[in-house]
């Protein structure tokens, strides 16, 4: 044997004995729980990271794991922060974490970017952003999942929740970009929606999707400092005048249009108090706990629809089929309806 294939034969060795030593150290799922419990980080990451994981094995301890949890879950108050790049989601996400963090509540910041996914390049989560609060000892700061479609990351974010929560963190933050359905899954886990928005031309309402106004529980202009501060004043005026025209939501909550400098740490507070009523008010009238009802089933059936649709998409008889079916209809030989309806049969 030559030298070289010795080496190589001593590497691997040393791999695979590094691997069981690994094995061997790997803590259990009762003491990640009981470390979760106690608002240990090293054991919530781990078990975040368990919940992340495509592995067969790990999938079915996470789901172990969240078991344990669910009982010490749902005690806090959770929020999505949507908003543009560059609209100052991370310096308010910071604001409001070291006000929250001053009142003794620990806060847990969690991310779904929709560009992980699609690109694989990263529009959030990374943790430089937040430079104070990634050193302040009541904050956890959890980059998005980077990999699979938006149902599996949002699937691991719900789930992430449930651990922040059985771990201590009373408010959650999770932040997305307005991006295609992203928001839509942020606001299906949340309790309070707040939009970030700058004060532009005089047109705040062209070009901002409907559904998402809709969706929103505070608009918050961002950046109203210097000389900004007139041009944000006119914004809040039209989009509070723009609310006018919008339903009352189920909640009973009138939307609230707010200025804010998330840099100079101006109307945060503000911005807060206006939560806390909302969870108040909520909680009073038992919207608060039906919602998050309605989202339990909603996720229930949301995950349904998606592993149906992917066992399907992913038969290799269907991918075939459905080649030979797209070419009939191009050439016009078969219906839209007929094709689907041979396809779902088989
Ligand atoms: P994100 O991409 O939405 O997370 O935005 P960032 O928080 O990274 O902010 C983008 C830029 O806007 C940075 O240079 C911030 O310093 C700046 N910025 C954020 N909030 C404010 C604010 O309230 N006022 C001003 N003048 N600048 C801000």
């Amino acid at each position: 044997m030559g030298s070289s294939q010795k080496k190589n034969r001593n590497t691997s060795e040393i791999a695979v004995s590094k691997l069981q030593k690994n094995r061997q150290n790997q803590p259990s799922i009762e003491s990640i729980t009981k470390g979760i419990f106690n608002g240990n980080l090293t054991a919530l990451s781990r078990g975040i990271t368990l919940v992340e994981s495509q592995n067969n094995k790990h999938i079915q301890k996470a789901s172990k794991l969240i078991k344990a949890c669910l009982p010490k879950s749902g005690n806090s108050i959770r929020i999505g922060i949507t908003g543009v790049p560059g609209v100052g989601k991370s310096t308010f996400i910071e604001a409001l974490g070291e006000l929250v963090t001053n009142l003794g509540k620990k806060v847990a910041v969690l991310a779904i970017d929709p560009s992980s996914s699609i690109s694989k390049g990263s529009i959030l989560g990374d943790k430089t952003r937040m430079e104070s609060l990634v050193k302040n000892k009541l904050a956890f700061i959890r980059p998005s999942a980077s990999s699979g479609s938006l149902g599996g990351v949002a699937q691991r974010t719900r789930e992430t929740i449930a651990l922040c929560e059985a771990a201590g963190y009373e408010i959650i933050l999770i932040e997305t970009v307005g991006v295609g359905q992203s928001e839509i899954a942020v606001h299906s886990m949340v309790d309070f929606f707040l939009l970030l928005k700058l004060s532009g031309a005089g047109d705040e309402l062209q070009g901002i999707k409907r559904g998402i106004i809709e969706m929103s529980d505070a608009i918050v202009i961002n950046k109203a400092d210097g000389n900004n501060i007139k041009k944000a004043k006119t914004a809040q005026n039209e989009f509070r005048n723009a609310l006018h025209l919008y339903p009352i939501k189920d909640s009973g909550w009138r939307p609230k249009v707010l200025l804010c400098s998330a840099l100079e740490n101006e109307g945060v507070d503000l911005i807060w108090k206006q939560v806390i009523s909302y969870v108040m008010e909520t909680k009073k009238s038992g919207y608060f706990q039906q919602n998050r009802v309605s989202q339990n089933k909603y996720w229930l059936m949301q995950t349904i629809e998606d592993r149906l649709k992917n066992n399907f998409y992913n038969r290799t008889d269907i991918k075939e089929e459905l080649k030979i079916q797209l070419e009939l209809l191009n050439e016009n030989k078969v219906s839209p309806f007929t094709a689907a309806n041979y396809l779902l049969s088989i």
